[in-house]
């Protein structure tokens, strides 16, 4: 047997019996290794005296929420609950008294929420820490003080397109009402960190101002639809871009 043949039958005798996982996932923010943000979290979670209630619509979970688990792995594990549901606070555990208790406030843009920045500082003249729950809008919800955010400043959330204009990703709103609310101004910049780490990733690899398909395929999140003619298709198209 030639040396060549030994080097095969050993590199043979070296593989897994098991099939390799089709994409390496990280573990936790369970994205595709190759698009994972965690490298932009904070050194170690934020630990505001509030708290954040995401009310989270089924519907929403895909569409505009793709930012709260950045949110709640900036945050220490009890700072950032996530409740789903159609309604609420049916059957969710613990969330009627958090929505009873005196401090939670509702962050939502109806008619006569006040902006944020006029709220009471945690701390300042006794203020006690906040319940902030955001974005659900529901009857049951309509006895709580709404507040909103009143601010220029454009998402940092480029790659995206937002449904409208000034509207703020799950993770920006919860960074900028926690920076107000507590007085700390650094949180912003330290929780908006994965946005930004993901927005660099994504714009140095070619997406613009959404995350085109074609993009999506190129970053392997669409693995099994592309059939080998559509592939090549893309290739012969990013040379001719390249070129
Ligand atoms: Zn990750």
């Amino acid at each position: 047997m030639t040396e060549e043949n030994d080097e095969a039958w050993k590199e043979l005798s070296e593989i897994s019996a098991d099939p390799p996982e089709m994409r390496d996932q990280c573990s936790q923010c369970r994205r595709p290794i190759t698009v994972c943000w965690c490298p932009g979290l904070p050194k170690t979670p934020l630990c505001p005296q509030s708290r954040i209630i995401i009310l989270q619509h089924p519907a929403e979970v895909k569409r505009c929420l793709r930012t709260a688990p950045m949110l709640s792995l900036s945050l220490e594990q009890n700072k950032c609950l996530l409740f789903r549901g159609k309604k609420f606070p049916s059957k969710h555990e613990g969330l009627m008294e958090i929505l009873k208790e005196e401090n939670t406030i509702l962050l939502y843009p109806s008619v006569d929420a006040v902006d944020i920045n006029e709220l009471p500082k945690v701390g300042v003249n006794g203020q006690r820490p906040y319940n902030l729950s955001m974005y659900h809008s529901s009857p049951c919800l309509s006895s709580l003080k709404a507040c909103k955010l009143v601010q220029n400043t454009a998402s940092s959330y480029v790659i995206r397109t937002q449904p409208a204009e000034g509207c703020l990703s799950t993770l920006e709103s919860g960074a900028f009402s926690l920076s107000i609310l507590e007085n700390q101004s650094w949180y912003k910049d330290a929780m908006l960190g994965p946005l930004h780490y993901l927005c660099k990733f994504q714009l140095e690899n070619g997406a613009v101002t959404h995350q085109s398909k074609e993009f999506l395929i190129k970053q392997k999140t669409y693995p099994k639809l592309v059939g080998k003619r559509l592939a090549r298709q893309l290739k012969i198209s990013s040379n001719a871009i390249h070129n």
